[in-house]
């Protein structure tokens, strides 16, 4: 059984004695970075000089170049996007590293699949929030805590774990949790479910949209019945409340029967078959070698797959229904934000 940590596993006085830095100040590093603050702890801000340092100055931090941040810090977190953190890390970081220091990973990616090599004298650990970067402050807010992967790379300096717990206590997930894992196993986990799960779940509204309207279902009442109503979203709540199991028993029992009947219908050897081959090119690197050639070429793939997400008929009709749904003030407000994410 997986190892699980609560708020009493956690030593945050251990950081108010080291010197500690954020490595970047996007959406998850402004939000550890409150956090780690409003628990006593002092860190300073390493950021390119641009909105981001400047947003960090207006939050009150000490804000200084990659470079110089790291040389003063004992303990770093690693907050820069992904794709861009080996060469953030061999310019500015590597470097900059003593014997004693701590590297901080949010996400195990770069470590797990070869892209940062640190040096056998420091300690490399992970504190993975399982919580986007705007939960894991409201949460820290309302004193609720979110999850974490917790995991120890390396512990050159024997206290590797402790290092990671004090961190993981002070951006308050162990209020939530954590729970231990391997740099790799919260790599492949992490991409298999956006990959996997997510993509599946795409494909299936897609389909099921478009099916639906074909067979003369209003295309608002297809967007509400399958997810803009919010009841998925409640289920979904739900079950990560009360979970899955306990959940399904408040459904009607038409529903319950209907569900259960049609179940094997959907266990198709072939699905499981295109879910192995996912897993399989995260697990053997290909994945990871793409996405490190994408961003070396300036994004080439992801520009053309991101024209063709905003071709998708389904935001067509997405956008009708809120428009119904929210009332047409509203609803113009929210598709002029749509178009602008693209
Ligand atoms: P963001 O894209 O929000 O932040 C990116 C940071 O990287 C900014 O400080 C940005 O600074 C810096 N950056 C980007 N490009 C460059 C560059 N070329 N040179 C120097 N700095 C650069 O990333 P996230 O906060 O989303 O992710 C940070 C880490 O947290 C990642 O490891 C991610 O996997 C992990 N994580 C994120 C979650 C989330 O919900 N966002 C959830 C769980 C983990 P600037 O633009 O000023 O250059």
């Amino acid at each position: 059984m997986a190892r699980f940590f609560r708020e009493e596993d956690g030593d945050t006085n251990l950081l108010k004695q080291k010197k500690v830095a954020l490595i970047g100040y996007g959406n998850m590093g402004r939000a550890l970075a409150l956090n780690l603050r409003d628990s006593g702890i002092r860190a300073v801000v390493g950021n390119v000089e641009d909105i981001y340092a400047e947003r960090a100055r207006a939050d009150g931090f000490d804000v200084m170049s990659i470079d110089r941040a790291a040389q003063g810090a004992n303990v770093m977190l690693m907050l820069v996007s992904d794709e861009v953190m080996p060469r953030i890390y061999l310019e500015m970081i590597a470097p900059t590293l003593k014997r004693g220091d701590a590297l901080v990973f949010a996400a195990a990616y770069n470590v797990a699949f070869g892209f940062i090599e640190p040096p056998a004298f420091v300690d490399v650990v992970m504190v993975a929030p399982r919580m986007v970067s705007a939960g894991v402050r409201e949460r820290f807010l309302k004193g609720e805590g979110f999850l974490s992967f917790v995991g120890v790379e390396r512990d050159a300096s024997g206290a590797a774990w402790e290092t990671a717990l004090a961190v993981a206590k002070a951006v308050g997930s162990l209020k939530a949790g954590a729970l231990a894992m391997s740099f790799e196993q919260e790599a492949e986990l992490d991409l298999f479910v956006q990959q996997g799960f997510m993509t599946a779940l795409y494909q299936l509204l897609n389909i099921t949209a478009a099916m639906l309207v074909e067979r003369g279902y209003p295309p608002e009442a297809v967007c509400a019945e399958l997810y803009l109503s919010g009841e998925l979203a409640y289920i979904i709540e739900k079950a990560g409340q009360v979970g899955l199991a306990e959940q399904a028993q408040t459904h009607s029992l038409t529903a319950q029967y209907g569900v259960l009947a049609r179940y094997e219908h959907f266990s198709e050897p072939k699905f499981k078959r295109q879910m192995m081959s996912i897993l399989e090119e995260i697990r053997d690197g290909t994945f990871a070698q793409n996405w490190a050639n994408e961003y070396s070429n300036g994004y080439p793939r992801l520009k053309e797959y991101l024209e063709r997400l905003a071709r998708w008929p389904t935001w067509e009709m997405e956008r009708r229904t809120m428009k119904l749904l929210a009332g047409e003030a509203s609803a113009a407000h929210k598709e002029e934000d749509t178009q602008r994410r693209y």
